[in-house]
This record gives structure tokens, C-alpha cells and sequence, in this order.
């Protein structure tokens, strides 16, 4: 696809900008397919400074992230609380870090719960010892080009950690509409390798000091922030609310153009109609000027970008029913590669589909059958 580079895929910008009075943002580089950083804001109080998202747990990225701490004056020591908006790598990433080092309290909403927190404790065991327990081996080139370009591990220390042998492979993981679901990749387990036990423990065993619920209040940088519960994206996103100034950090739950990926796995029987529902009512929020995401630019017009995001489902759904039409009866990744490209197959996809799939049934525009091989099979209703 040519055309304008989308700003959540802009690399990271070098140094500290304050987007809003008394709220900085840091970019730390991401390297994950549509995203080139992820925005971590910086409040400042009396006591030192609240981060919202902290990024990934890679010691690079922490690095980079306390470099452009210090950059804009502000030692990692002073970080006293990590606020947390939803349970992915790239956002609570760097928080346990941050309070293994510096004792900061993460926050983060009631239903909290990483990828890794719900894994069976076998398949956590074997992420751990697939990361952990090296063998000898005397292969040192079969490192992956892609790991080594990636940028997030050191190439002489993964030469050395994947030269020590094969990295196992994980057990797959089943989902509710019969595939398998998402699991880290070899050339992700390798990258892990090349971690020191802070940055994997961050990653696999992160468990919040505070939970916050929705309507609650949290005062960081000197303001008093409204705790919005924002499902859909995952089942534990949250948004910031300064309904004093009309500020909004609005984590993944809003971006300015892309769409975030609906989990079907979130828990609820119907992730997408939780979003919709979450996305309205972050709209109707009256007086909010400023909406800064995780991820691209600060933007105003929120009631513009939640109506462009709504459509944009409802054209995903017509869609959906559409392909029903045209394949009758199929099962959950048979939708998923007709409505999306092929570059995007895979679980993510599927999951997304699957969420959509579930809408429609529970609307009464699809039936749902188990095609007796384990999987999901979806009809239009005529
Ligand atoms: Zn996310
Ligand atoms: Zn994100």
C-alpha cells in the first residue's frame, strides 16, 4: 500500500516533547507490525514523576527509556508510580523493571491479567525454560536476520545465546473458535534469551500494586485523573479522564488512524458491542480538547475519530456477512482470510474475526455450529 505514512508508525522521536502543560511524552521505538513507537507520558509532581505505559521490557528499551528520562532532567529514581492502560507487552512492558530498580508502584485496572498470567502454569513453565535454560550448541549463524536487524537484542549477545542451542517450541494454545492461538515466535523466545532476569520477570510475572476501578480517582502530576474502564481492545484497557482540563490518555482504546485489534479472547461474550459501547461513551465525555494516545499524534476531535471507528466496524461487519454469502457455511479462519489481507493471517486475525462473528450471532445474523473437528462454523441467517 503506498500513500501517507500512518503516525503511529513513525519511528520514536529522540527527545522528551510536553504535549500538554506539565505532561511530557517520551517515544520508545516498537517494532510491531502497524506500530514504530509507543508513547510513555510523563506527569510530574512534588514527588517525583507518575509514567503512563512505559513500554516494552527489553533491556534496550529500558535503556532508552531512562536515557530520554534523563534527557529531560529527570532521574529513573523519581519515577514513583507506573500507570498501566492495558495488559500488552508494549505498554506494561517496562514496569516491572521500573519498580524492581526504583521501587515505583504500578497501577493498573481490577481485571488486570497479562497473556502470561493466563497461561496453564505448564505452558508458563515451558516459556520459562525455553528462555532460560541454555544448552550447549556451536551454531552461532543460525541467529535470524530479522532478530538481529529488529534493533531489541543485542546481535553479539544473541549470536552467543542462540548458538547455545534450539529453542523449544511452545505448547499451541486452543481457543474457543477451534485454532490455535498466539503464542511467541522463535526468533522472540531467542530475543528473550538475550534478557537479564529483570526484563523477563517484567515481562512473564507482572502483578499490580494498586488496582483501579472505573469512577475512581487517581491524582498523578498534580491533576486528578477520572479512571475510565475502556473494553474491547483487551478486557482491562483504561483511559485517564482530567475532566478539569479536558484531557484524555487514551491508551490504545482511541488511536488518531488506525483501528485497534478486538480480542475475541477477552472474556466477555461480546468484545466488540463492549467496545463500541466503551468508544460512545468516551465520546460523549463533553469539554475533552486534548486526547493523547499511546501511540501517533495528540488530537482534538474525538467525537469525529470514535464515529470514523464505529464505521469502520460496521463496514467490517456487512463485510462479514458478505463473505457468509459467498462461502455459506465456513469456519472462524476461513472468514479471517477473506477479510484480511494475507500479510495479517494468522491468530490475531482470527480472533478478530472471531469477535465480529460472535456480534453478528448474538445479533441474530449468524448461526454457529462446531463443525465436529473442534472448530467454530458461522451462516449468515437469510
Ligand atoms: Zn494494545
Ligand atoms: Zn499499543
Amino acid at each position: 500500500m503506498n500513500g501517507p505514512v500512518r503516525q503511529e508508525r513513525l519511528p520514536a522521536a529522540e527527545v522528551a516533547e510536553e504535549v500538554a502543560p506539565g505532561i511530557l511524552r517520551i517515544q520508545i521505538p516498537i517494532l510491531l507490525p502497524g506500530l514504530g513507537h509507543v508513547n510513555c507520558y510523563v506527569l510530574e509532581d512534588e514527588r517525583g514523576v507518575a509514567l503512563v505505559d512505559p513500554g516494552l521490557p527489553d533491556p534496550l528499551s529500558n535503556a532508552d527509556l531512562v536515557a530520554k528520562l534523563a534527557g529531560a532532567g529527570i532521574p529513573a529514581h523519581r519515577v514513583h508510580t507506573v500507570l498501566v492502560t492495558h495488559s500488552h507487552p508494549d505498554h506494561f512492558g517496562g514496569a516491572g523493571r521500573l519498580r524492581a530498580e526504583h521501587g515505583s508502584r504500578v497501577v493498573a485496572h481490577r481485571e488486570f491479567r497479562t497473556p502470561f498470567d493466563a497461561l496453564p502454569s505448564d505452558d508458563l513453565e515451558a516459556l520459562e525454560a525455553a528462555t532460560d535454560d541454555l544448552t550447549d550448541g556451536d551454531d552461532p549463524d543460525d541467529v535470524p536476520a530479522d532478530l538481529l536487524e529488529s534493533g531489541h537484542v543485542n546481535p553479539r549477545l544473541a549470536r552467543v545465546l542462540y548458538g547455545r542451542g534450539p529453542v523449544p517450541v511452545l505448547p499451541p494454545r486452543a481457543t474457543p473458535w477451534g485454532e490455535e492461538g498466539f503464542r511467541p515466535g522463535e526468533g522472540e523466545l531467542a530475543a528473550m534469551r538475550a534478557w537479564d532476569d529483570l526484563s523477563k520477570r517484567g515481562l512473564l510475572h507482572l502483578a499490580p500494586d494498586d488496582r483501579v476501578d472505573d469512577g475512581e480517582v487517581v491524582r498523578l502530576g498534580r491533576r486528578d485523573w477520572q479512571v475510565l474502564h475502556t473494553p474491547g481492545h483487551t478486557g482491562d484497557h483504561v483511559c485517564l479522564l482530567d475532566p478539569a482540563e479536558g484531557i484524555l490518555l487514551s491508551g490504545d482504546h482511541v488511536l488518531p488512524t488506525i483501528t485497534p485489534h478486538i480480542s475475541g479472547m477477552t472474556g466477555s461474550p461480546d468484545p466488540l458491542a463492549d467496545f463500541i459501547a466503551a468508544v460512545r461513551r468516551v465520546a460523549a465525555v463533553p469539554g475533552v480538547a486534548t486526547v493523547l494516545p499511546a501511540h501517533g499524534l495528540p488530537f482534538t476531535d474525538l467525537p469525529g475519530r470514535v464515529e470514523e471507528i464505529v464505521a469502520h466496524h460496521t463496514e467490517r461487519l456487512e463485510e462479514l456477512e458478505r463473505i457468509g454469502e459467498a462461502l455459506g457455511t465456513a469456519t472462524v479462519r476461513e472468514y479471517a482470510r477473506q477479510l484480511f489481507r494475507e500479510r495479517s493471517w494468522g491468530p490475531l486475525a482470527e480472533s478478530e474475526t472471531y469477535a465480529h462473528l460472535e456480534h453478528l450471532r448474538l445479533a441474530g445474523r449468524m448461526t454457529a455450529a462446531s463443525g465436529g473437528d473442534g472448530r467454530l462454523t458461522y451462516t449468515p441467517v437469510r
